[in-house]
């Protein structure tokens, strides 16, 4: 059973096969360029960005597996072959660095971080009081999913007070379960701290927008781990700058990298960093990767699958 590898090309492909011998010694792990590979033989494919058209010229292909939880690279090639399973990355390593990120962000919300910093690189003595304990703060998370309900059981042994808002209702312990256009009012108006990890589809663009981001309480801070599309940078901005948001902790963007002129870089309430909340080591992957492809091979359900018409 040939499992050809694309993600990291060729640079990574010595170190994912370690990591696929470790986790699927039955496997035949082929790098995706290797001219002696006959396409014939590949049934599994593990790829972040593979060049278009290439996925539908392999036609015993049982199983797309992405190594990353975006799909973008693979989806917006309009011929890959729809009616092959093509599974999102859901590794557990993935979700607890996510969860571990949204920790540390809402804590530097709280905790006003650019003031700290700025404070250290000017060589200020500035005694900065926290704007909520932990306890007092509502956390709303956008999006349910492997990622956000991870997120919310980690913030509410935390001892935040957390909500999450999905598409259909969740019920894990201690964690209230917004639904819906319906309920998002309600939803937004309880966020102290608002973390978006909605998926990229046509629904969630610009999702945060002037709109919703003046329904949240005065003083509230963002965290954006989702995507750089579902935020109305302007109005996000315009929000910061009269001081209805406190602050926002901003992982991803439109255009990536960031460019070194953009204004979010010195905004003195804006924390950035570089798309980096969550990538899991390629051994994690790999193993998840392997759990999925015998999962099929054994004929279960596989975890995590895209669905193209939901869009995520
Ligand atoms: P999932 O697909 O597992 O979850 C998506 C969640 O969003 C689900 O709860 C879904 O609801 C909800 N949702 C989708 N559309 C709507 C809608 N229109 N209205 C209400 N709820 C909606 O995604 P993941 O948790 O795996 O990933 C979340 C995000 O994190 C993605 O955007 C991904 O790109 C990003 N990401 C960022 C990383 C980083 O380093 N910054 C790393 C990895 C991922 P329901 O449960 O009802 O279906």
């Amino acid at each position: 059973m040939t499992l050809l590898i694309e993600a990291d090309r060729e640079a990574g492909f010595l170190d994912w096969q370690r990591c696929f011998r470790e986790a699927a010694p039955d496997l035949k792990i082929r790098w995706w360029a290797d001219p002696e590979v006959d396409p014939a033989e590949v049934l599994y494919v593990f790829c972040y960005a593979p060049e278009p058209g290439r996925l539908s010229r392999f036609p015993n292909l049982r199983l797309i597996c992405s190594a990353s939880v975006g799909v973008d690279n693979i989806v917006t090639d309009g011929t890959w072959p729809t009616h092959v399973p093509l599974v999102r990355m859901g590794c557990s390593e993935t979700a607890q660095r996510m969860s571990d990120y949204v920790a540390w962000a809402c804590l530097s919300i709280n905790l006003n971080l650019p003031r700290i910093a700025l404070a250290q690189r000017t060589r200020t003595w500035d005694k900065v009081t926290a704007l909520r304990t932990i306890p007092e703060t509502r956390v709303g998370i956008l999006g349910m999913g492997n990622l956000g309900a991870k997120a919310a059981q980690s913030l509410r042994d935390f001892g935040f007070s957390t909500a999450g808002w999905s598409r259909t209702r969740k019920s894990l312990p201690g964690i209230e379960s917004f639904v819906g256009s319906e309920e998002l009012q309600p939803f937004l108006q309880r966020a102290d701290i608002l973390v978006c990890l909605l998926p990229g589809t046509p629904e969630t663009v610009r999702f945060l927008s002037e709109d919703r981001l003046a329904r949240l309480p005065v003083g509230a801070g963002l965290v954006n781990v989702g995507r750089g599309s579902h935020v109305d940078v302007e109005a996000l901005t315009a929000a910061l700058d009269s001081g209805h948001l406190s602050g926002a902790v901003l992982d991803v963007f439109e255009t990536e990298p960031l460019a070194a002129d953009d204004p979010l870089w010195g905004h003195p309430k804006v924390v950035v960093t570089s798309h980096l909340a969550s990538t899991a080591s390629r051994e994690s992957r790999a193993r998840y990767a392997a759990s999925v492809i015998a999962a099929f091979e054994r004929g279960d359900d596989v975890p995590n699958r895209f669905d193209p018409v939901r869009g995520y």
